[in-house]
């Protein structure tokens, strides 16, 4: 049985964390750890993330049902959390919350599906763009569902992130990973140009993902981005290695004789 009351705090902590470095604001976003397979700790509707107690969290079971009397309800976007734990039961901790940078990406329609860093394709993966649906309904938990198997943290057009673990401070560091990841991204795009990682290297980096466990090996071809081997693309870009999009290595001498070889067929 896990210390409630220390989940209670840590729920907090979490949220104070969000709202000091900018991730939500006001009333937005929503934190919740699973303490049993039908029992979640989940931070209250209505209240600012900057300014809340342990006392204040509320217990539901998977439907949303208060556990406990409180003058405080759960979160209208509790289906996000339920759809989250029913779809994957390894997670116990979902943070949801409009981080400006990541929901930058969902409003421009961007998915993170290209591989820029190595260390997020090392601990994150591709974080798709899940279609906008209204919060609070089954829209929203229709157009997230297909992504849950395989990804641990989504964008939502339109609206902002999710990240989900195993734990809470994993899932707190993918939703900072993320949003650390749209910066950059963006600051890239502003420069002028976004190199992403030859296919080789990203070979490697699953392979030292899955070693680690950080990652199933199903979720290598299970994810949607551009750099999964044998996945579909997302619709945003097509898969980089594919058709006339596709980059070669020559040598300079290799470059030399296919010149000259093809200098010869004109000549004939
Ligand atoms: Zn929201």
């Amino acid at each position: 049985m896990m210390d409630e009351q220390r989940v209670r705090k840590e729920i907090v902590e979490t949220a104070t964390r969000c709202y000091d470095r900018g991730l939500l604001v006001a009333g937005d976003g929503n934190i919740s750890v699973r303490v049993a397979p039908n029992r979640i700790i989940a931070t209250p509707s209505g209240v600012s993330k900057g300014w809340m107690t342990p006392e204040m969290m509320v217990v539901v079971d998977i439907e949303g049902n208060r556990l406990e009397p409180s003058d405080l309800g759960v979160s209208s976007e509790w289906p996000m959390h339920r759809v989250i734990y029913q779809a994957r039961p390894d997670i116990n901790a979902v943070v949801h919350a409009h981080p400006p940078h990541a929901t930058g990406f969902a409003v421009a329609g961007l998915s993170l599906s290209k591989a820029i860093l190595s260390e997020v394709v090392l601990t994150l993966g591709c974080v798709p763009l899940a279609a906008y649906g209204t919060p609070s309904t089954r829209e929203l938990t229709d157009a997230i569902e297909p992504y849950l198997e395989f990804h641990d943290a989504l964008l939502m057009a339109n609206h902002g992130a999710v990240a989900y673990a195993d734990t809470l401070e994993k899932a707190f560091n993918k939703l900072e990973t993320l949003e650390h990841t749209c910066k950059i991204s963006f600051i890239a795009r502003s420069l002028g140009n976004e190199n992403t990682i030859p296919d080789r290297a990203v070979e490697k980096l699953f392979e030292i993902r899955e070693r680690n466990g950080a990652m199933r090996p199903e979720a290598r071809v299970g994810q949607v981005c551009s750099y999964t081997p044998g996945a579909n693309g997302d619709g945003e870009t097509g898969r980089r290695g594919d058709g006339e999009n596709e980059q070669i290595t020559l040598t300079r001498a290799e470059l030399v004789e296919l010149l000259t070889e093809s200098a010869k067929l004109f000549q004939r």
